[in-house]
């Protein structure tokens, strides 16, 4: 059966696109624990990040590296933190979080509630960064 992650790689569930190329896709998630809180992809539904081949796990971060860096760009933070969870969605993801304290990556927190033009924003923000 296709996952909620593969629906929206087809379009089928819409997402704040933030960047893909042949193997990964990178969209605002939904329920940001900070403004610009990215997730990244690969194409293949694959549940566990460890069970990727070695060069697509490789290329992940390093997709994720450029995306991080436009986000630092469009979002005031420290650093991107990057954690990997997939306790809820089996489908292996990296979230990218902008943080400035230990507490801004504590999945425990309360999400922010922003609007959809407020993502809309932050997404056209960071792919401008991308160009
Ligand atoms: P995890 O599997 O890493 O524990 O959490 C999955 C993450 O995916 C959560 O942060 C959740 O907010 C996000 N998420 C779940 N469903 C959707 C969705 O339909 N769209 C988007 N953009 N994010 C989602």
């Amino acid at each position: 059966m296709s996952g909620i992650f593969s629906k929206i790689l087809r379009g089928e569930i819409p997402s704040h696109k933030i960047a893909e190329d042949d193997n990964y896709f990178a969209f605002l998630d939904i329920n940001p624990l900070a403004k610009g809180h990215t997730l990244v992809i690969p194409r293949k539904e694959i549940d566990y990040i460890f069970d990727l081949e070695d060069s697509l796990l490789a290329g992940m971060l390093v997709f994720s590296k450029r995306i991080a860096t436009a986000i630092e760009k469009v979002v005031p933070c420290k650093r991107i933190g990057i954690a990997v969870l997939g306790l809820e969605v089996p489908h292996a993801h990296i979230h990218l979080i902008p943080i400035n304290r230990i507490d801004d990556i504590n999945f425990a927190r309360p999400k922010l509630q922003l609007t959809n033009e407020e993502m809309a924003d932050i997404a056209t923000k960071i792919r401008q960064e991308l160009k």
